[in-house]
């Protein structure tokens, strides 16, 4: 996660934990301000400082300190332990919050709190059935809380069980007013992959369908209702793709090689090329279309007219290594590498580099493919085509 993203979630969570005890700090007043006692100490202060600017460890000191002056300050305990979590110590975190608990004093929202947190502490350390009975335990104390809805969607979505993390985020959606269309799509969308892996062909489309209705972005519902098509209806495979193509134009790419096979097995290769051409002059800075039809001209015994479509996608976007190895392969097929450059190419090819640089956009996560959650924060839709530019002054 980077440092600003964590930061959002620190402060995000501390946010919740002040305005929630805001009403019931009556307990322990400072006689001079009607403020809470420890609100006056200087490291209270300076941890807050801390926390604004990020440096989580110096924060977790000060606050430790406020909290041996004050150990009955409830929300300096919660956000200790959140931040304990945040940095990695989680037994910490989960004695903070089980200490907490053993109180019987909270109120029904802090209690719940607790509980939630709690649960993603568990669910941080790998403790998964212990997770969800702390998620289920705040839902009892109090089922409007966000934080255990949120952790006990995502403990679904871990465990893969797509049904509940859909019912979860419809409930999460509600609750917030939030518009959760698209993740909601995506669910649906793996309800459809498993249901087509058990067989059960016609829940598989309802799901993708279902997909669909939820956010016609959903690119990876049409990829796989064309899947579902691709042995017994070409042409309707074609026409799911080009919907796909049509919805999210930016995600094109991805439907370039099941398409190009669509059309083929109609006999309509020339569709394929026509699509490209349709594409390039959309953008003109479209490499990627570019690139699919220099591979469709290559594969058709055209290297030539390959080779200046590579050459275009080139001038506008030299950084991109796809285009050069392509190029390499069709200067192979044109017969213009010796023996010394074609190895050198197979080399390459053989590398394991990142050719198709992808990257999380919330935690720089990076993929050599388009991803539609992050396989280490979890998050949907983050992923873009990770663009690097050519150095300084464009020398290298
Ligand atoms: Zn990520």
């Amino acid at each position: 996660m980077t440092d600003t993203a964590l930061l959002a979630v620190l402060i995000a969570g501390v946010g919740g934990i002040l305005a929630g005890r805001a009403w019931a700090a009556s307990r322990e007043r400072s006689p001079r301000e009607g403020r809470p006692a420890f609100r006056a100490s200087p490291h209270y202060t300076q941890g807050l400082h801390y926390l604004a600017t990020g440096q989580l460890d110096p924060a977790t000191h000060e606050l430790a300190k406020v909290l041996r002056e004050h150990p009955d300050a409830v929300e300096v305990q919660q956000v200790l332990s959140h931040l304990h979590r945040e940095v990695g110590q989680v037994e910490k975190a989960i004695d903070l919050h089980r200490t907490l608990l053993a109180r019987s004093d909270l109120t029904r929202a802090e209690r719940a709190h607790a509980l939630a947190s709690l649960g993603t502490d568990y669910r941080r350390a790998g403790f998964l059935d212990r997770a969800a009975q702390a998620y289920d335990e705040a839902l009892e104390v109090d089922p409007r809380n966000l934080l255990a809805l949120e952790g006990q969607q995502k403990l679904f979505e871990e465990r893969r069980e797509w049904r509940q993390a859909y019912e979860a985020q419809t409930r999460l959606a509600r609750l917030r007013k939030s518009d959760d269309g698209l993740v909601l799509a995506y669910l649906q969308t793996e309800m459809g992959h498993e249901a087509a892996l058990a067989g059960l062909w016609e829940e598989a489309e309802a799901a993708f369908r279902t997909a669909l209705s939820l956010d016609q972005r959903a690119t990876p519902a049409y990829l796989a209702l064309a899947d579902l098509w691709a042995e017994r209806d070409p042409a309707r495979t074609a026409s799911i793709l080009e919907s796909a193509i049509a919805a999210a134009p930016e995600r094109a790419y991805l439907a370039f090689a099941p398409l190009e096979k669509a059309y083929a097995r109609s006999g309509e290769h020339s569709r394929f090329v026509d699509l490209c051409e349709r594409l390039i002059e959309q953008d003109p800075r479209d490499w990627r279309a570019r690139l699919a039809l220099a591979r469709h001209l290559r594969a058709e015994g055209r290297p030539g007219e390959a080779l200046g479509l590579l050459l275009r996608a080139l001038e506008s976007n030299p950084h991109v290594l796809l285009v050069h190895l392509e190029v390499w392969r069709t200067l192979r097929a044109l017969g213009q590498l010796g023996p010394d450059e074609q190895r050198y190419v197979t080399t390459v090819e053989e590398s394991a580099l990142y050719v198709d640089p992808h990257i999380c956009t919330v935690c720089r996560y990076r993929a050599d493919d388009m991803l539609w959650r992050c396989p280490h924060c979890h998050e949907w839709n983050t992923f873009v085509e990770e663009r690097v530019g050519p150095a300084a002054g464009g020398q290298v």
